[in-house]
């Protein structure tokens, strides 16, 4: 396998993640496009040779599947010998309204399992890869929505979207960034950031974001590549610190 930089982006068959791995393939990473759905993932794929980029392969990766979680580190581990980016970008809003009043459990659940439970054990099975890069990066793809300190600012744009289910598992994707980044700070030359990549025009939003893709990108490109004099436990879109 190639000597190139290797990077797994969870949910890359369309959105902000597909534009991440286009960027990524552009600066010469190997990267591995996860896709749930194994034909999207070859669309994808065969998009991004299209445009010329042959540094690209689809994974089948189900971030809420045990089973097909464990599939892809074998698969990975067969053909790579190191991780060196983990891009944990998967996410879901949940069915609407979220009323914090009224959610039911199972929204709630189903919002968790995607962004929060598999984004941990999706980052539990890859970090012994990422272990053996000399310069490991995590970004977990948060939201400005997961700002406790926003949601207490009546002048913050979305103050009124107090969506429960998917602010408060961003909320929790980024208590885990701190978390990890903390454990693994004296180990290796990890660099674990939570970053948002801003409001930006998806089917996670019906397309009403107002941001392009490629700007939606631009933060998550910086921190998956960043040097090793770059931050780690942080939180960030591209015009700097976020406040928790
Ligand atoms: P998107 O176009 O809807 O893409 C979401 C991706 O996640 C799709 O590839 C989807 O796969 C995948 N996914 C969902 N559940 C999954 C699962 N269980 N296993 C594996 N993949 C799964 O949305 P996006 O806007 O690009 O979102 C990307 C990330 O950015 C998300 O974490 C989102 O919360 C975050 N974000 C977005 C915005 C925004 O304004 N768009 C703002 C802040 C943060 P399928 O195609 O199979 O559904």
């Amino acid at each position: 396998m190639t000597a190139k930089k290797t990077v797994l982006i969870t949910g890359a068959n369309k959105g902000i993640g597909f534009e991440t791995a286009k960027r990524l393939a552009e600066l010469d990473y190997f990267v591995f496009i996860g896709s749930r759905n194994p034909e999207n993932g070859l669309l994808a794929v065969k998009e991004l040779n299209a445009l010329g980029y042959k540094n690209v392969e689809s994974i089948q990766i189900d971030v809420t599947n045990s089973e097909s979680i464990k599939n892809a580190k074998v698969t990975l581990e067969s053909k790579i010998q190191k991780l060196d980016v983990l891009i944990n970008n998967a996410g879901i809003t949940g069915e609407m309204p979220q009323n914090a009043s009224s959610i039911t459990l199972s929204n709630l659940r189903a919002v968790y399992d995607t962004n929060f439970f598999g984004l941990i054990e999706v980052t539990q099975h890859f970090l012994e890869l990422l272990k053996k890069s000399d310069e490991p990066r995590i970004v977990n793809v948060s939201s400005d929505l997961a700002s406790l300190s926003n949601h207490k600012n009546p002048e913050y744009p979305f103050y009124e979207a107090k969506v429960t289910a998917y602010c408060s598992s961003k909320t929790a994707l980024n208590a885990f960034t701190v978390m990890l980044s903390h454990e693994l700070k004296n180990e290796t030359r990890f660099k674990i950031n939570s970053v948002n990549p801003g409001f930006t025009a998806t089917d996670l939003n019906h397309f009403t974001g107002t941001q392009t893709i490629e700007q939606g990108a631009n933060a998550i490109v910086k921190y998956a590549t960043i040097g090793n004099d770059g931050p780690t436990g942080g939180f960030f879109d591209d015009q700097g610190e976020i406040a928790w």
